[in-house]
């Protein structure tokens, strides 16, 4: 099939694009490469330009009238940088994604995998969610993707098309293949840091929350390998007519799936997962929560095997291994000269 990959440039989207191609697909990538990187893009159906911008949008449907399906990945991702420009973030995301999907249902493709966050859920007791879960999308970024959401399932109401949203837990690694992996060059997230402590005697790493009332106080994630991540869209373009035609309500044109593994870890046994791995210990302190942080969240995977016959295949470990493996080569492949 021939999907357009919207945000085919950065670190998932790169990755779904190479898991498409690995089973018979065809990616067609749009993105503005805002944050994405052209290493990405070499070699492969490639326009550079907005979501919004409908002149591009009618371009790739002329070229490659026969898509029928887009994967949305295109968004602004920082939730600090959210805090402080929610502006920007809501154009960005909300706005352009109106758009987006307007022009797509014009141009006859109906079907939208759609990136959503576990971002969106509220702490629950036992900390393990189902998608109908009760929802607190609590940082302006997460509020962008609820309301994309929201906009997503009205236009499938409204107008004939179809929709998944997939709400995602925690991605780490990258490629197995190392086509891929994580490219912002000083990212924040939790195993980047975890990189940064093992890679410098000076670096400490910050156990940030240490009595949320989880088993050891430390928050809960639910980690998942981003190659298994890319398998999930695989599999939902795949099953996507099964997939409304298997769910409880068939005549619901809107779904929503949450990808994970199940399991549910918390930042303190992460750490000693990463130690292990990595065959010492790396320098630790523990500190108060952030701002904005909560005790989190790890994901009932049930539906995403009934709906479109997924499940997570790797171990948390090697997730941190092809991260490791991914740091590495990381600089001989981007260029950020
Ligand atoms: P990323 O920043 O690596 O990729 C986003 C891509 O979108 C970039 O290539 C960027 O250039 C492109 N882009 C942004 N705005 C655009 C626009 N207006 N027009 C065209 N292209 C645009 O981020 P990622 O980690 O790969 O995340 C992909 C998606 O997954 C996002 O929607 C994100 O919200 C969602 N998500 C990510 C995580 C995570 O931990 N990484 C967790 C949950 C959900």
């Amino acid at each position: 099939m021939k999907v357009l990959v919207t945000g085919g440039a950065g670190y998932i989207g790169r990755t779904v694009v190479s898991a498409l191609e690995d089973h018979g697909h065809t990616p067609v990538i749009l993105d503005s490469l805002v944050t994405g990187r052209k290493e990405f893009t070499e070699g492969k159906i490639f326009y550079q330009g907005d979501i919004a911008d409908r002149t591009v949008l009618e371009q790739i449907f002329t070229d490659h009238p026969e898509i029928k399906h887009c994967i949305h990945f295109a968004a602004l991702i920082v939730v600090p940088d959210s805090v402080e420009n929610p502006y920007g973030y809501y154009t960005e995301n909300v706005a352009k994604s109106l758009e987006l999907f307007k022009n797509l249902n014009d141009l006859g493709c109906k079907n939208i995998v759609f990136s959503s966050s576990a971002s969106l859920y509220d702490v629950v007791p036992g900390f393990k969610v189902t998608e109908d879960a009760p929802l607190k999308p609590s940082s302006p970024y997460a509020r962008t993707k609820y309301m994309m959401e929201m906009i997503l399932q009205d236009f499938c109401q409204a107008y004939g098309m179809h929709g998944i949203a997939l709400r995602y837990f925690n991605p780490i690694g990258a490629d197995p293949k190392l086509r891929s992996g994580a490219h912002v060059q000083f990212p924040s997230h939790v195993l980047a840091k975890l990189l940064e402590a093992a890679s410098s005697e000076e670096a400490i790493f910050n156990i940030t929350g240490v009595n949320w009332p989880t088993r050891d106080g430390s928050g809960i994630r639910d980690y998942i390998h981003v190659w298994d991540l890319a398998m999930a869209h695989v599999k939902a373009i795949e099953n996507f007519d099964q997939a409304f035609e298997r769910s409880e309500d068939p005549a619901n044109p809107y779904l929503v799936i949450n990808l994970g593994t199940g399991n549910g870890v918390t930042v303190k046994e992460l750490v000693s997962i990463f130690e292990s791995v990595l065959g010492r210990e790396v320098n630790k302190t523990e500190t108060e929560p952030r701002p904005g942080d909560v005790a989190g969240a790890y994901a009932s995977c049930e539906r995403a095997k009934q709906l479109i016959d997924w499940e997570a295949q790797y171990s948390i470990e090697d997730g941190i291994r092809d991260a490791f493996r991914w740091d590495d080569i990381r600089e001989t492949i981007l260029n950020y000269n």
